[in-house]
């Protein structure tokens, strides 16, 4: 691909997930768009490199997942025309014509069944109230939810500030950490859910 539609996020947080589920024992999938991270070892790769390819992936792999961590910054939109080429500038303005990526998450949330399903909200505005309406809508367990207008945190950074909201409405500040850090305490939370304690 020549030109695309992507974003500042770095995969930090997806890996750092993945590695600390593997030390803790897990069987892991890492659904990856692409990044230049190391692949944590241990963890089995599925790399992707579009929104459709990432909605592929995950489905094939869900049926056997009991966890799904969904960290990923997934473009929203996709250019409804694929041209495989360069394409030469001219004088004129060019309109480029969006359409809808399928929300993934949002598609697991409806087969569910028994998983634990954790998202992610990264957000510039209404942190709170858009995290809220994403547990409800896309039948999240809970959903780790960062405000990306804040320097310092968040997309590339190894640090991140998060609050996680819970499906029964718990809301947990948690302070800055290492993304390292944060990963074990999604982690433990998620131990919770599966032993049915929350
Ligand atoms: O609605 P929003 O994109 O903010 O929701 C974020 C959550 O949804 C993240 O967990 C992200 O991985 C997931 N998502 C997805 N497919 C999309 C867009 C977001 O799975 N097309």
């Amino acid at each position: 691909m020549v030109r695309f539609i992507s974003n500042p996020s770095s995969g930090k947080m997806g890996y750092a997930i993945a590695e600390a589920a593997r030390q803790r024992g897990a069987e892991v999938i890492l659904v990856s768009g692409p990044t230049n991270l190391t692949l944590p070892a241990g963890v089995k790769p599925h790399s992707v490199r579009t929104a459709c390819e990432m909605h592929e992936a995950v489905m094939r792999e869900f049926d056997t997942a009991d966890v799904v961590i969904k960290a990923a910054a997934v473009s929203d939109y996709r250019p409804k025309q694929f041209i495989p080429y360069k394409v030469k500038k001219t004088d004129d303005v060019r309109m480029v014509e969006l359409v809808r990526n399928p929300d993934i998450l949002a598609e697991l949330g409806q087969r569910k069944g028994k998983r634990v399903l954790v998202g992610f909200a990264a957000e510039t505005e209404e942190l709170l109230a858009n995290a809220q309406k994403k547990v409800q809508a896309k039948h999240l367990d809970m959903i780790v939810a960062n405000d990306v207008g804040q320097l310092g945190i968040g997309f590339q950074s190894d640090e991140n500030k998060v609050l996680i909201l819970h499906d029964n409405g718990r809301l947990e500040d948690l302070p800055l950490m290492s993304k390292q850090q944060l990963a074990h305490e999604i982690l433990d939370r998620v131990v919770e859910r599966l032993r049915g304690i929350d």
